[in-house]
């Protein structure tokens, strides 16, 4: 347990860490696939381990500009004699084979050809007035030439089943000439808001009103993690608008995620709704901002209906259980490998109370006027106060009963993980 509160937590509530290893054990991987080209690839998971179709490099090849040679032509010849220069070995050449008693120029890329066994970096070569080489420092057999196969042998594992298709990866397999994947299908996931108060960004506000950015903050998430969305707007605060739209969630989608309305006032109904249609796994994390997260699923059975997960309606308790919570589970269900959080140790630049109860995460920003790191609060810390999440470099995790002291070591996570 990573958090060692677990004896510390108010009691019905998850510990975070606990939470976010049920809902990756809980997720079942999609079994759709679907085969597209490289170019549309990027960000996609592969679905099954490609082995390579090639020996990499393809041939032995020049890691310089510079000439290509048998070193012991060169020992044997006339002292002061040096080398003619026969051949000329560009890049895209074929396999040539070394004329006997002479060198080959050669460029990078280019192969190597058969009898050379050593390339010397021009910036170590003479010319003297017959056009002969004469070669300076230190010469050992094998230097500056790529074997064929040094970096993977043709039939061997190139990429892993549920790697994340990145510019790198998506380079790898060019690089050996492969034009086409089969990836997981993309989720598709339905989301909503729910709540009376709620309108749209560009409509008029009267008093009391709040402008929806859940849906404009969730629309931006699913597309980094490159699910197919779903919207179904804004949900009146009645069980029966709740059900029909789980209805249809629960039918077109792989997955639904709502926020607000999951706390326990009167007009709180997402829990009951859930319960009525199918069942809650875990409801409540013992987390600051973020505490009314809920996970359930829609439908009769556990294990073949829609999994759900009701977010807060606080903006950046939405946002924080998003991170460390639902994205996780949304990556165990595109078969992805599930990365470990990254966090490292930091001081902090201030001293405040500490959490009861949960463990607090506070939004802040890396200073490093001083040459190390120092966490300052990015703003106010309200689980409604967007600013400072907006300005945030990532989260000062505080445990459960433990004060924050200038210059004591904490926690922190970088909120640029969650990015991909
Ligand atoms: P609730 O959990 O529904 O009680 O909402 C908690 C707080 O979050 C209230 O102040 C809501 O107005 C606010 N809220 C709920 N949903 C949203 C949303 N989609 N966008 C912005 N604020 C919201
Ligand atoms: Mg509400």
């Amino acid at each position: 347990m990573n958090c060692h509160c677990a004896q510390i937590v108010t009691p019905g509530l998850l510990e975070l860490f606990d939470a976010r290893q049920r809902l990756i054990d809980a997720a079942t991987p999609i079994n759709a696939v679907e085969n597209i080209t490289l170019g549309q690839s990027a960000g996609r998971v592969l679905a099954e381990t490609l082995v390579a179709p090639l020996d990499m490099p393809g041939v032995d090849n020049s890691a310089m500009d510079g000439y290509a040679l048998c070193l012991a032509d060169y020992q044997a010849a006339p002292p002061g004699a040096g080398l003619p220069i026969l051949q000329r070995v560009p890049a895209g050449a074929g396999v040539m084979l070394l004329p006997e008693g002479g060198c080959a120029r050669i460029f990078t890329g280019a192969p190597v050809p058969l009898g050379a066994d050593i390339v010397v970096p021009q910036e170590r070569v003479t010319l003297d007035q017959h056009g002969h080489i004469h070669l300076e420092g230190n010469l050992v057999v094998g230097a500056n030439i790529r074997r064929q196969g040094e970096e993977t042998r043709m039939g061997t594992p190139l990429l892993a089943a549920g790697t994340l298709l990145g510019a790198a990866s998506i380079a790898l397999l060019a690089s050996h000439g492969i034009s086409a994947v089969t990836v997981k299908r993309r989720l598709r996931v339905a989301i909503l808001s729910t709540g009376d108060e709620l309108i749209p960004p560009g409509a008029a506000r009267s008093p009391g009103q709040v402008y929806d950015s859940n849906r404009a903050m969730l629309n931006v998430l699913l597309a980094q993690a490159q699910c197919d969305v779903l919207d179904l707007g804004v949900i009146a605060d009645s069980p029966a608008s709740l059900h029909q739209a789980f209805e249809h969630a629960q039918t077109a989608a792989d997955l639904v995620v709502c926020t607000g309305g999951v706390s326990v006032g009167e007009e709180d109904h997402v829990r009951p709704v859930i319960e009525q249609r199918g069942g809650l796994h875990f409801h409540g994390v013992a987390m600051k901002p973020g505490k009314p997260f809920a996970f359930g699923y829609l439908g009769a059975e556990p294990f073949s209906s829609t999994p759900l997960m009701a977010l807060p309606g606080n903006p950046v308790a939405s946002l924080v259980g998003w991170q460390l919570l639902a994205l996780p589970f949304i990556h165990a269900m595109q078969g992805r490998a599930v990365a470990v959080l990254q966090r490292y140790p930091v001081k902090a630049g201030f001293s405040q109370r500490g959490p009861q109860g949960r463990c607090e995460l506070l939004r802040v920003e890396m200073d490093w006027s001083q040459g190390a790191p120092v966490a300052q609060l990015a703003g106010g810390q309200g689980s409604h106060m967007l600013s400072a999440a907006s300005q945030a470099h990532g989260y000062l995790m505080i445990n459960p009963a433990t004060e924050v002291t200038e210059g004591a070591t904490y926690h922190y996570y970088p909120i640029n993980q969650f990015a991909a």
